[in-house]
């Protein structure tokens, strides 16, 4: 079975398996940190690095910073379209973050699960409740930054924000950190390729878990017989 990210699995129309022998749907990584603590940049890496993981692309009612591009960042809408597809059903869970709605299109990672390969939502804490009340099997990854003296400082260095959001992000951010017992993973952000490398060892050791439903591993247990 090939490994290689050009060909990945379940585009054959067979039954889609994953290079770790796992069969079937692919699974659903869920990603939160506080605003600043640098969780898309972990993830984007790790999404180049590892064959047949994908980044969700959320959709959101927040105007375009500059450089952002639509399509690409984010999938970015009006919010009369946003509250259209909210009353469709259309997502898999959405929030209202800093007075802007984000969400993940439930057909979006539909689609990449049912080839086979893996999704990681970077999403909020309200978001990853959603998904988790839904009894959907989800394996959460809470990244955290050294402290708050140094999110503080990320979040100014960055200069994106005026000094009260700078305020708002970490009143958000001191009650988001209660929320990281409900992961089953944390992540300290010190150092970025060291975080990179933690989280890709989390994405690798998943796939390797033992399920009911590996039957790859079932098929090569069957030839001992
Ligand atoms: P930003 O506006 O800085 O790109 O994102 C603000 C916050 O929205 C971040 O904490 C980010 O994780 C969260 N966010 C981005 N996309 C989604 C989404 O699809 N659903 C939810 N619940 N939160 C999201």
């Amino acid at each position: 079975m090939s490994n290689s990210p050009s060909t990945p699995a379940g585009r054959s129309g067979q039954a889609p398996s994953t290079p770790e022998g796992r069969s079937g749907r692919g699974l659903l990584f869920i990603v939160s940190a506080p605003s600043g603590t640098g969780k898309t940049t972990l993830v984007e890496r790790v999404v180049q690095r590892v064959p047949h993981l994908r980044m969700s692309r959320s959709y959101t009612s927040r105007p375009a910073r500059v450089g952002e591009k639509d399509g690409v960042d984010y999938n970015f809408i009006s919010r009369d379209l946003f509250e259209e597809m909210i009353r469709n059903g259309a997502f898999l869970e959405w929030a209202d973050v800093f007075g802007n709605y984000y969400g993940t299109a439930l057909a979006d990672t539909d689609a990449i699960r049912a080839s086979g390969e893996d999704v990681v939502l970077v999403i909020d804490v309200q978001g990853a409740r959603q998904v988790r009340s839904r009894g959907i099997e989800t394996v959460g990854i809470f990244v955290l930054p050294p402290s708050a003296a140094i999110l503080e400082q990320r979040l100014r260095g960055r200069s994106k924000d005026s000094e009260e959001q700078i305020q708002t992000r970490l009143q958000v951010a001191r009650r988001e950190v209660g929320e990281y017992t409900r992961y089953e993973y944390v992540v300290i952000n010190d150092e970025v390729e060291s975080a990179v490398d933690r989280l890709r060892a989390i994405i690798i050791a998943e796939r390797a878990r033992v399920t009911p439903t590996c039957s790859e591993a079932e098929s090569i247990i069957g030839t001992f017989a």
